[in-house]
């Protein structure tokens, strides 16, 4: 009988410090390949806390993170992303100086033939018309929510093995936030599997595969979305938006 594929990502019991506070109780889940696991919680649950430890941002004290079967728990940041794992709004960033235009050809210079990138780019201005209305424009002026897509779409162009995604449409107006599922959507469809924390949380919850429901840096509640049953019971009605 063939193995089943290992997950994507695999964090075991980790605990993380901020000096003598700690913020991050044994901590486990896992997300499968080409799957969405959103990450909820109320404000200070540790979520950000999990994602910056995930990225090597933040190192964990006890636990290890498994990432395409290698433990990435002691791997530098700069290391975790060669490897194929992305945060955003944080991450990659964008050119303020440079146009929209040449911040996708940048995201794409490793592209061998000027048709492969303008293939690219044509399907990065479909997927993201405002973005394709804006060509030209320097980055540093967009609106921030437009930043935030420009972002997106670089990750479109490159799609990470892992996705992930920390209070993207924070403060953003509804149309854009659509936007930012579209976007989302299209680079599930590549295969990227996705770690999705986001205040709107049915939102987060029509989009994702599975949820782990995190308080004061414990795992309360896990599972496949469809067996979680009504979220209300469980997450602050405050956060209960979208
Ligand atoms: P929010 O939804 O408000 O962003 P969160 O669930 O992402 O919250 P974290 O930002 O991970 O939560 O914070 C978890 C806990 O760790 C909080 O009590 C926070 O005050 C603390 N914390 C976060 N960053 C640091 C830091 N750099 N130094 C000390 N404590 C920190």
């Amino acid at each position: 009988m063939s193995k089943p594929n290992p997950p994507t990502l695999d964090v075991r019991d980790i605990e993380v410090q901020y000096g003598p506070f700690r913020a991050i109780f044994g901590v486990s889940f896992s997300i499968g390949r080409g799957t969405t696991v959103a990450l909820l919680g109320p404000n200070g649950a540790g979520k950000s806390t999990i994602a910056r430890t995930i990225s090597g941002l933040v190192r964990p004290s006890k636990g290890s993170i498994i990432f395409d079967s290698t433990d990435i728990s002691r791997t530098s940041a700069w290391k975790i992303a060669r490897l194929g794992i992305t945060q955003v709004p944080e991450g990659r960033g964008i050119f303020s100086s440079l146009s929209v235009s040449e911040n996708l050809q940048l995201a794409l210079r490793c592209q061998s033939s000027k048709s492969q990138v303008a293939s690219l780019l044509n399907q990065a201005y479909e997927t993201f018309p405002r973005l394709g209305e804006r060509a030209l424009q320097l980055a540093g002026t967009l609106s921030g929510g437009e930043q935030r897509i420009l972002a997106l779409a670089r990750v479109l162009l490159i799609p990470p093995k892992l996705l992930i995604v920390d209070e993207m449409s924070l403060g953003l107006a509804p149309v854009i936030v659509d936007e930012v599922f579209a976007g989302l959507s299209a680079i599930k469809e590549l295969g990227t599997s996705i770690l999705l924390i986001e205040q709107h949380v049915n939102r987060a919850l029509e989009f994702a595969d599975q949820a782990v429901v995190l308080s004061k840096g414990e795992v309360i509640l896990a599972g496949p979305v469809s067996e979680l049953g009504d979220m209300d019971r469980i997450l602050i009605p405050g956060k209960r938006e979208g």
